[in-house]
């Protein structure tokens, strides 16, 4: 039976690979999937039948486009614009968009086809999109960030609608961007409409959301915890990135009182033995927001180590990945569970690969993937989308209880199909509850 699934497996492969040559991380995200799925479907003909997920793996539409923009010196900039709408089965595509030199095709459709499983897991009427472009914002001052932000949306704005496709923030694209975004769609199409989440209090924004992603992976750590009797009080924790998710992932696990050592960006990490306060926190969201500096300064400022790399080395009880794909590697993983590393959760999509996921298995660390602990940003999106509908705002405390209990959810969901004795395996639970409630949509509309 092993190896009929391993055949399987390897064929659904090799059709995928030669679909999409050169794909490297969509290979990557959807191999994840389909080493669970497929044994899943081979017991139910109605899936296999059907070929759901094949048509799964392939996006409904994808839209790349020129933008053009003036940077200061008068000089016209090109960059590639991309929305890749992949599946809109349970409600309208909806997904962020990232601003980063290394965006690309592959990484897009990596990151909408697991969109689709995470929104899915929230229980909201969400389907799944992810868009951007490989411009980069470091570096670019606020007039040409807002003058590519106009060109971005003056082509994507005929492809979104409230209804339709709803994108929202992702790496490079925080609250300012989001803003420019917002009022280029509100001049062209003269609709002041919720076509994009994150949006600032002021202009239809949800509480929390800013906040959502990173709170959400502690409350997603904190289920995982409390089934093992166990509790975040005291932990010493690992967190990569300095960005939105890394900062509110760290804002509340402190607030829990975990002890929070590390912080990192593209250039290295700071370690912080004495542990990270919230009013060392608040001068790294100034020092990242507003004067968008380097974490190195934080080393500088408050007098403690910065070291090129990965913050994995230092001893932790819990990891939490939070800056991008493929960030924590088989060596990173074997250093975490030779200092005793308990459990993972991912803030970051993918940010672990395929050996690192199989030495956590192995040593029994529980992990939480990105589609279950990073559904927080999305849930609270989908919040803000019903909230802009029916032209109202929850309080701050109304949209956190909905966050807690969703969090709870998908946590209990992926206890459903991941269980396996004591341990569970979050990676199969997520995958199979988000795939049950998109292929039973897809089954309902026939054959498209
Ligand atoms: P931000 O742009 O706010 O922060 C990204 C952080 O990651 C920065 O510290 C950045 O450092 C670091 N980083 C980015 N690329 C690399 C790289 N190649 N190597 C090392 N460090 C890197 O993004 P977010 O916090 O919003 O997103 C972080 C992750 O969380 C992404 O994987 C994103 O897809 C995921 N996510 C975000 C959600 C949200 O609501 N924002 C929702 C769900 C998932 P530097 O400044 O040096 O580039």
């Amino acid at each position: 039976m092993q190896s009929t699934h391993q055949d399987s497996l390897e064929r659904f492969l090799a059709g995928l690979r030669r679909r999409n040559p050169g794909e490297h991380e969509f290979h990557q995200a959807v191999e994840e999937v389909a080493v669970n799925i497929l044994p899943f479907v081979a017991e139910r003909p109605q899936y296999e039948h059907k070929r759901i997920l094949e048509r799964m793996t392939e996006p409904d539409r994808i839209i790349i486009f020129r933008v053009c923009w003036e940077d200061d010196e008068g000089n016209i900039r090109v960059n590639r614009g991309y929305r890749i709408q992949c599946n809109n089965s349970i409600g309208p595509y909806k997904g962020g968009i990232r601003f980063h030199p290394s965006v690309n095709l592959s990484i897009l459709k990596f990151l909408a086809f697991e969109q689709t499983f995470k929104n899915s897991l929230t229980g909201l009427p969400l389907g799944g999109g992810k868009g951007g472009s490989d411009f980069d914002p470091k570096g670019k001052s606020a007039n040409e960030v807002m003058r590519f932000c106009q060109s971005f949306m003056t082509e994507l704005h005929r492809h979104v609608g409230p209804d339709t496709d709803v994108p929202a923030g992702d790496i490079g694209v925080g609250s300012r961007e989001v803003g420019y975004l917002f009022g280029q769609y509100k001049r062209l199409t003269n609709r002041f409409e919720g076509v994009l989440t994150g949006k600032a209090l002021e202009f239809g924004g949800s509480h929390i959301r800013n906040e959502a992603t990173g709170y959400g992976v502690v409350y997603l750590m904190e289920n995982v915890l409390q089934r093992c009797q166990e509790e975040l009080e005291g932990k010493t924790c690992a967190i990569s990135g300095a960005g939105n998710v890394a900062t509110h992932c760290a804002e509340k696990l402190i607030e829990r009182g975990a002890k929070v050592l590390t912080l990192s960006d593209s250039s290295g990490f700071i370690y912080d033995p004495e542990g990270i306060t919230q009013e060392k926190l608040e001068w790294v969201k100034e020092l990242k927001n507003e004067r968008r500096g380097r974490i190195q300064e934080y080393a500088e400022h408050f007098g403690c180590e910065f070291s090129e790399g990965r913050p994995w080395k230092v001893p932790c009880e819990l990891a939490f990945p939070c800056a991008t794909q493929n960030e924590m590697e088989e060596p990173d993983v074997r250093t975490l569970v030779r200092n005793g590393c308990q459990a993972v959760a991912e803030g970051a999509n993918m940010p672990t690969t395929p050996g690192a996921i199989e030495v956590l298995r192995e040593a029994r660390v529980l992990h939480a993937p990105a589609k279950a602990a990073n559904a927080g940003g999305v849930a609270v999106s989908g919040l803000e989308m019903s909230q802009n509908s029916v032209r109202i705002r929850w309080n701050r405390e109304e949209v956190d209880e909905h966050l807690q209990r969703i969090m709870s959810e998908i946590h209990d969901q992926c206890v459903e199909f991941g269980e396996h004795g004591e341990y569970v395996d979050y990676m199969r639970g997520a995958n199979i509850a988000g795939f049950r409630k998109v292929a039973h949509a897809m089954l309902a509309y026939g054959v498209m």
